[in-house]
């Protein structure tokens, strides 16, 4: 299977928050996937350890999810979330709000909260995760400023789980996203990628999305040429298998960055 790089017209017109969530993220039988397992510790370990703070964070691409910010709510005093789609800003204000019909994340947060010790019951971290997220914006990160026509001011920290593969068609258009972002981070401030190597596309019900297959050379070429320092970078077979192939990659990684001073 290959997919033809993906319109944003298509992301517009057929990226269903609901069917991503019930084929990603859902936890029925109470196993988190391999995914977020990789996701939760390693951020659990970033943002425990220290240097990863300040007053704000912005998250690039932030779907219909919440998982990515449960342990970033403890170093910073505010969250920007943030998506291309509508349809996905209107599920996160869904969660932000209590409404009806907003996804269960129940078993993300104990599980988060059980990383930490168990410090707070996990209502109480959901809370404090909603109190943080001051804003809910649409970006484009293709754009040379995603959040047009608002001018942000920099940020202490961007993050982005899944996006930039899906987001851009080239290695080139990659780099200019990377240099976009650093753009709104301040000197000295980080930047925080997870997502996968060398997959080529992911389904969401019958429709199949596109990705770039990033390699390991690819990545670290690419920040390094949009100026930023790679501090820490990991790399994580993926083994995730079933017999409908739902998503290709065959690797997660997670980078932190810093933009120098
Ligand atoms: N961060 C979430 C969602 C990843 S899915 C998670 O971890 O599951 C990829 C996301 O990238 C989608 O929400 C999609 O709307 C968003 N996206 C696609 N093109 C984009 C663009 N040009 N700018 C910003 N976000 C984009």
């Amino acid at each position: 299977m290959e997919a033809s790089f993906t319109s944003q017209k298509t992301y517009i017109d057929e990226f269903s928050p609901v069917e991503y969530f019930n084929m990603y993220y859902d936890s029925e039988q109470g196993k988190l996937p391999e995914w977020t397992d990789f996701v939760l510790q390693t951020l659990h370990e970033v943002f425990s350890s220290g240097g990863v703070e300040g007053d704000t964070i912005i998250d690039i691409g932030s779907g219909p999810t919440i998982y990515q910010l449960l342990s970033a709510c403890e170093g910073f005093n505010k969250i920007i979330v943030s998506d291309f789609l509508e349809q996905n800003l209107a599920e996160l204000q869904k969660w932000l709000k209590k409404e009806p019909g907003k996804f269960d994340w129940t078993s993300y947060i104990k599980h988060v909260c059980e990383l930490e010790g168990n410090r707070v019951s996990w209502d109480e971290k959901a809370e404090k995760l909603r109190s943080k997220v001051k804003e809910v914006l649409r970006c484009d990160v293709l754009k040379k400023n995603p959040f047009e026509p608002l001018t942000l001011a920099p940020v202490d920290c961007v993050i982005s789980c899944l996006c930039l593969e899906v987001a851009c068609k080239d290695m080139d258009s990659f780099y200019n996203a990377l240099t976009n972002l650093k753009d709104f981070i301040k000197p000295g401030g980080h930047l925080l990628l997870l997502s996968m190597l060398n997959s080529r596309y992911y389904a969401i019900g019958n429709t199949f999305f596109s990705t770039l297959p990033i390699t390991k050379e690819g990545l670290e070429k690419a920040l390094k040429d949009a100026g930023y320092e790679i501090v820490e970078i990991k790399y994580a077979a993926q083994n995730y298998q079933s017999n409908v192939e739902i998503f290709t990659g065959d690797t997660h990684y997670y980078v932190k960055a810093r933009k120098p001073i």
